[in-house]
């Protein structure tokens, strides 16, 4: 066991939250091998021993739900209203997973479809085992328990790997499950950095990865993964975009656009960063987005930038922005760090990094189009593809522009946290990444298909 520790730090005030272990490749290898016993016993129960049992973390869970936002808040700097709505999340989904699994996966009688054969057939959907999940520090509980509950409720045993910045809420989640389920560790976490995480990837014993964070991470961990043809799921970033139309309700929109991209200061991988405002609502649409942003300040509306890291990126998209667009809102002065008050720049070109890149804070460009098609065009031109927004009175249109907009979600109307719906699947395509979480193909991505034919 290692005996090197790092330390978690509060990134506004800059105080020591806690020291956890850095974990190395053979402590990782040992807590696949536990997970693995742990994986059967935990498959053995009967489906509806194991409901009972994720009720009762549930039951645990909003016990200390106090104690874990704090935590949320202590380790990210997000204030605490917005960590405890992330802890009710967290909650939704474990509740719907635990109830809804034996549903989806269990063992139904499927029609073969055949013909001229006299068959009958039996689907259901099995554990796979040992799961990895490699989580990111922005969402440090609700994105991974995404991933974890589900597999879970699958029948899996989980060996979760937090992010470096937050490891103290995965810490707290894992020990308060073996309050729930105490005779085996069914969900343990590993601590460390980067090589924590790429020694748990590489893991033969583990069947599927989980993985959430930035799309060039994802790159390296599906190349650990290719060694041992472990499945992936990958969670990774985006630049979703915001389609106003020429017939929407502009306050509406505009309120719903602002809170879209400074929620969690902008540090939400489905969050808004491009806006395309049709000419004919365009002035009465900036009017209010601008009027709204004025009266929001960084540090008191919202937190701090979490990773110092992601400040530089974040002050060189502004910085490309201001100079190649004009600003609305902020501008090179917006950066205070750790925290960021709002920046709007309209008319940046769509080739330039801030309109092409994630930029992960709480700024955003708007842009003229002549209507809706326009927007669609330069909306779907982005190399990500997570989630969008259309606003538009017309409800057939507004139809139609969603469904042909890029991304695994759109809202239309509303900027709901797709990732709060737990009934629905969660994920993107191109630099997003790929398979679902959430919702019946969430359960589904943590198990493996198992067909029986019969000759009658
Ligand atoms: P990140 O730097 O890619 O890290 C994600 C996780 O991967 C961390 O736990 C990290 O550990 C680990 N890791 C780093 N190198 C690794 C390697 N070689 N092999 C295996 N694991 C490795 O991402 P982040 O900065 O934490 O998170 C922000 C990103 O996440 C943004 O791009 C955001 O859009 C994305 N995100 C996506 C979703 C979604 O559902 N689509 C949700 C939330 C966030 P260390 O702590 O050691 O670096």
């Amino acid at each position: 066991m290692s005996t090197l520790t790092f330390d978690s730090l509060n990134p506004a005030t800059g105080d020591v939250v806690g020291s956890h272990p850095r974990h190395t490749a053979a402590d990782v290898h040992e807590a696949v091998e536990r997970a693995g016993e742990a994986a059967r016993w935990w498959a053995a129960l009967p489906p509806a021993e194991r409901k009972r049992r994720l009720l009762d973390y549930k039951a645990v869970l909003t016990r200390h739900i106090r104690e874990l936002a704090r935590l949320i808040h202590d380790e990210t700097g997000k204030p605490v209203g917005d960590a405890t709505l992330e802890m009710v999340l967290v909650i939704t989904h474990l509740d719907w997973a635990a109830r809804h699994a034996q549903k989806v996966l269990g063992r139904r009688r499927v029609n073969p479809g055949t013909i001229g054969l006299n068959l009958a057939a039996t689907l259901e959907y099995l554990p796979l085992g040992v799961v990895a999940v490699i989580g990111p520090w922005n969402y440090p509980a609700f994105t991974p328990m995404g991933s974890i509950s589900y597999a879970l409720a699958a029948g899996n045993a989980v060996v979760f790997k937090p992010s470096e910045l937050t490891p103290g809420v995965g810490v707290r989640l894992a020990e308060l499950f073996a309050e729930s389920v105490p005779e085996q560790p069914v969900f343990q976490t590993v601590t460390g950095l980067g090589e924590t995480g790429a020694a748990l990837a590489a893991d033969p014993r583990v069947k599927k990865v989980a993985f959430t964070g930035s799309t060039a991470t994802a790159k390296r961990v599906m190349a650990a993964c290719a060694e041992n043809l472990t499945p992936l799921v990958a969670e990774c970033g985006g630049k979703d975009a915001f389609i106003v139309d020429a017939d929407a309700d502009v306050a509406a929109a505009a309120d719903a656009c602002l809170w879209g991209a400074l929620s969690n200061a902008g540090q939400t991988c489905a969050g808004v960063e491009r806006v395309y405002v049709a000419d004919a609502v365009y002035e009465p649409f900036m009017r209010e987005l601008s009027g709204l942003a004025a009266k929001v300040k960084a540090g008191e509306d919202y937190g701090p930038i979490t990773m110092p890291g992601q400040l530089d990126v974040i002050r060189r998209h502004i910085d490309d922005a201001v100079k190649s667009g004009r600003v609305v809102t902020g501008g090179s002065g917006a950066v205070r760090a750790p925290y960021v008050d709002p920046v709007i720049v309209e008319d940046v070109p769509e080739d330039s990094p801030a309109v092409r890149e994630e930029t992960f804070g709480p700024t955003i460009t708007v842009r003229r189009v002549r209507d809706a098609q326009e927007a669609l065009d330069l909306a779907n031109a982005s190399a990500y593809g997570l989630g969008g927004t259309v606003f538009s009175r017309d409800a057939r249109r507004a139809a139609q522009l969603a469904r042909r907009l890029r991304g695994g979600m759109t809202a239309i109307n509303s900027i709901i946290s797709f990732a709060g719906v737990p009934a629905l699947p969660f994920g993107g395509e191109g630099e997003s990444g790929f398979g679902r979480i959430h919702g019946a193909d969430g359960l589904r991505e943590f198990a493996r298909a198992k067909a029986v034919t019969r000759q009658r």
